[in-house]
């Protein structure tokens, strides 16, 4: 470990996806199954896959309000009239069709036996006691086989999603009242620097508001982590271990900002040392170079820098595939689309530029994708204007029109 902190300031950039390999292959799922009722599973990560022991709908369904009839009876041709005989209401129990009638029948109402076709109500004339029309439906017309949407013994959800309302409706069209699911990973969080003070508090010469506490509780939260918040921590080794050890025997993973670049006053990385192992990055990123990692004891750590769109950048670049492998869930890296620029990046970089970015429509009505005019790792601004990154490859120049990756936000944080 020592010889990763020694190169430290000389060795070279680790590149991005170098990186999330290391990352996302040194941890894995924590956590223990809990059940959970259906109204509060939305957000959970399922612990077992869910197999239907139902078809659904159970029967055949009308899909349509109007008239199930047999194709058998309708002539070739003209006019046909049948007499109704009965009325299948939704929630009622159809008797068979008689021969050569009609059945009056609403939507989700079943299907009597005999019958292989619903007629729509508009293409229907109804006399007392019978009806008229001219359609010809075939077989199967307008009606909702029995396991149409789901077949008994199918899988409907798979372990290791993140439950979402549609998820969860389905569970309860099986009828299922609750979910096997992860206990929510305990994430622990500080945030380092005598230079901060909390919202609210008077701001002394020299100080400044703490806002990646903010942010990052915020995104934990809307990965569904339980926080244990630590708050601010003084810049002193003391303080420092002290939360560390507290973080890191209450929480699954630990994440702070500040105190991991190699200054006097930086004292994560020595505290982590002292209490577990380290790995120290430069990163071949940008916004976002030094990225430290580790583990003390059973709990993986992740040092972000101070600035706040690098915390912002690399939570979701780093912390976010952690996140989604220790929770259990499938991890897939991010899909990037590939979009129009609408402006010009003349000046190469050597390392992977992550800009702030957001997607418009020009007069034309085509996508194209902007950016923040100020791409300064203090602006903060850049990540509430933006919808997402804008993935510059290293040393390459971008002008507009040029096809540009687009990453939104909320392909990382969902
Ligand atoms: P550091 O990595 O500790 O040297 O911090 C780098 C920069 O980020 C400094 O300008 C800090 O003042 C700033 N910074 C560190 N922590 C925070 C925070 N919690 N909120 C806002 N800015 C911060
Ligand atoms: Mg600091």
């Amino acid at each position: 470990m020592n010889t990763d902190m020694n190169r430290c300031d000389t060795s070279p950039l680790l590149g991005y996806q170098e990186a999330l390999e290391q990352l996302t292959r040194s941890v894995g799922a924590r956590g223990g199954m809990v059940e959970k009722p259906l109204l509060q599973a939305l957000g959970a990560v399922l612990a077992e896959s869910i197999e239907s022991q139902i078809d659904v709908p159970g029967c055949a369904m009308s899909a349509m309000d109007g008239y199930a009839v047999n194709t058998a009876d309708l002539g070739a041709q003209g006019t046909t009239t049948l007499p109704l005989s009965q009325r299948i209401a939704a929630g009622s129990v159809a008797q068979p069709l008689a021969p050569g009638t009609a059945a009056r029948i609403f939507t989700g109402a079943p299907v009597p036996p005999g019958a292989d076709a619903v007629i729509m109500q508009e293409q229907v004339q109804q006399q007392a006691g019978s009806i008229s029309f001219e359609s010809r439906p075939a077989n199967g017309n307008n009606i909702r086989p029995a396991g149409n949407d789901i077949r008994r013994g199918t899988t409907i959800l798979s372990k290791g999603c993140r439950l979402r309302a549609q998820d969860i409706g389905l569970a309860a069209s099986i009828g299922l009242q609750s979910l096997p699911v992860f206990a929510p990973l305990k994430v622990g969080i500080f945030f380092t620097g005598d230079e901060l003070v909390e919202p609210g508090e008077k701001l002394a010469p020299g100080k400044i508001y703490d806002s990646n506490r903010y942010t990052l509780c915020g995104l934990l939260e809307a990965m569904g982590c339980e926080i244990v918040d630590l708050g601010l921590v003084g810049d002193t080794l003391e303080a420092t271990r002290e939360a560390m050890s507290g973080a890191a025997t209450q929480a699954d993973l630990v994440v702070t900002t500040g105190g991991v670049s190699v200054g006097e006053e930086d004292h994560v990385r020595i505290a982590i040392e002292q209490l577990g192992e380290l790995r120290l990055w430069r990163l071949g990123i940008k916004p976002g170079k030094p990225l430290a990692y580790g583990q003390i004891n059973d709990t993986a750590f992740m040092g972000l820098p101070g600035n706040p769109v690098p915390v912002f950048a690399t939570f979701c670049l780093f912390v976010c595939p952690v996140i989604q492998i220790m929770q259990g869930r499938q991890w897939r890296k991010p899909i990037a689309l590939q979009v129009t620029a609408d402006f010009d990046w003349p000046k190469p970089d050597s390392r992977r530029e992550f800009l702030r970015a957001r997607l418009t429509t020009d007069a034309g009505q085509q996508t194209r994708v902007q950016i923040y005019p100020n791409q300064d790792s203090g602006v903060l601004t850049s990540t509430v204007w933006a919808d997402g990154f804008v993935e510059i490859a290293e040393n390459q120049t971008v002008r507009a029109g040029d096809s540009v990756n687009y990453l939104p936000f909320a392909q990382f944080l969902d």
